[in-house]
């Protein structure tokens, strides 16, 4: 597991809900983190899965990563995936072990 800022940032991005399986449906749920971008963002509910990418902890303040997402997307169209997003991808490219590990 990767380490967040804070308490309130850890429980927020592990938070699992036993009403509802995907949690942008959860209205317990303001923050979600993206492993693989290394991303955190503010859900909107407009019934999809949009966030709003933030740029500091909303709790302690702390700045957050940059986003990684633009590595990810350069990094699978060089291994030859040019809609990673719609592709099967390789299994540590869906979590944070791409650049965690390396
Ligand atoms: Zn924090
Ligand atoms: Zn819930």
């Amino acid at each position: 597991m990767n380490s967040h800022c804070c308490p309130a940032m850890r429980e927020q991005v592990s938070f699992q809900c036993d009403m509802h399986k995907d949690l942008f449906e959860c209205p317990d749920v303001l923050v979600a983190y993206a492993a693989r971008y290394d991303e955190y963002g503010l859900i909107i509910r407009d019934g999809g899965q949009s966030v709003r990418l933030i740029s500091h902890c909303p709790w302690c303040g702390a700045k957050l990563p940059d986003s990684r997402r633009d590595r990810w997307f350069d990094e699978l169209e060089a291994l030859g995936f040019d809609e990673p997003t719609a592709q099967e991808i390789p299994e540590k490219y869906k979590t944070d072990a791409w650049y965690r590990d390396a």
